[in-house]
């Protein structure tokens, strides 16, 4: 007997890279082998060299197809065994070891909003729907669009046991969010890819598509983030810690807006709860701070902090490799 394995990777396109996957029909048993596959089609090799290497690096049940059927993230490879310059978890992969003692914990707020006809899901042909107000977490059939896919999409990413936390509908119609973690840096990371692509297999069968642009309407409605909470064993244990990683940021504060995610600059203007990405700024329970300290953080004087401002279209190997890198050096020395 056989299974179908659907080999998933990160592909070149810029200004923000995609998902593809194809699918290999393994036999029982069998270890998932490493792969190949046109590089030039993926932005990722030039026609006449066009071999990238597909390295299985986490896999789970595919809750799509169901059965012995697996879900098989990969990172991508040069043929002479070097990683891809695409491949960003290789990156974080010596980051995350040489920080491991602090045993990082990262709970990330994945902001999406589904399109059809060119339009977000539940605005009218013309003209605009009412203006934000009744949409975040609201119930009904004038306030919410397209329940059904996510519903189907949380249950789907349980079946693949992925560290799925939760779901709400979001401030504009078409607009929701699901929350992965907490869990560590690789971990938070490929869960939020895998949940990614299962997120757009399940529209697709909606004929729905669903976006992590950041601002996917102009005007007055809010863009859509990537609110990144972050925790260390000693931020867990007590408050001075989470003070000396918030502060911490301050420090770097352009190194970590080029990886939070592209057209940052039009999310984060200070307007529709965000500060501007030009500053830094943290304060507890401010959702118009760049890092924001939950109330009852401060009231159990321990906890966590979430930064603000990644967006949705962010790559989470390099905003939880940013994270570690900055706040665990920091609270080192
Ligand atoms: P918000 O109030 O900002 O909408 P959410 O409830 O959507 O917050 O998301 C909070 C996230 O923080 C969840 O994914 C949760 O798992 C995560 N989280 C909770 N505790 C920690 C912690 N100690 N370290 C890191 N992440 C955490
Ligand atoms: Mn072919
Ligand atoms: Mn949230
Ligand atoms: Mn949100
Ligand atoms: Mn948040």
């Amino acid at each position: 007997m056989s299974y179908k394995a659907e080999y998933i990777w990160i592909d070149g396109t810029e200004p923000t890279a995609m998902l593809r996957s194809k699918t290999r029909i393994l036999a029982d048993g069998a270890d998932l082998p490493t792969w190949g596959f046109d590089g030039s089609s993926t932005n990722q090799a030039p026609g006449e060299h066009s071999d990238c290497v597909l390295k299985p690096v986490f896999s789970c049940p595919d809750p799509i197809r169901g059965g012995d059927h697996k879900l098989v993230l990969c990172e991508v490879y040069l043929p002479d065994g070097t990683p891809h310059p695409t491949n960003t978890r290789a990156k974080l992969v010596p980051i995350a070891e040489s920080f491991a003692e602090q045993e990082s914990l990262f709970g990330i707020e994945q902001e999406y909003t589904f399109f059809q006809a060119g339009r977000p899901l539940g605005f009218p042909e013309t003209g605009f729907p009412a203006p934000q107000g009744p949409y975040y977490c609201g119930v009904g059939a004038d306030e919410v669009f397209g329940r059904e896919i996510v519903e189907q999409h949380l249950d789907a990413c349980l079946a693949a046991g992925l560290p799925i936390s939760g779901i709400n509908a979001e401030v504009m119609p078409g607009q929701w969010e699901f929350q992965v973690g907490p869990a560590g840096p690789l971990e938070v990371s490929d869960a939020l890819w895998v949940a990614r692509w299962l997120l757009y297999r399940i529209a697709e069968e909606h004929n729905v598509a669903a976006t992590l642009d950041p601002k996917p309407a102009k005007g007055d409605w809010n863009g859509a983030g990537a609110h990144t909470n972050f925790s260390t064993k000693a931020m867990r244990e007590s408050y001075a810690p989470i003070i000396t990683a918030a502060e911490s940021l301050g420090g770097r504060i352009k190194e970590h807006i080029a990886v939070y995610g592209y057209g940052i600059e039009e999310r984060l203007t200070g307007l529709h709860e965000t500060a501007p990405w030009t500053e830094f700024s943290y304060g507890v329970g401010d959702r118009g701070a760049s890092v924001r300290i939950p109330w009852q953080v401060e009231v159990d004087q321990k906890g966590y902090m979430e930064d603000r401002r990644p967006n949705a279209n962010c790559d989470p190997y390099e905003v939880t490799r940013l994270l570690v890198d900055t706040c665990c050096t920091a609270l080192k020395n």
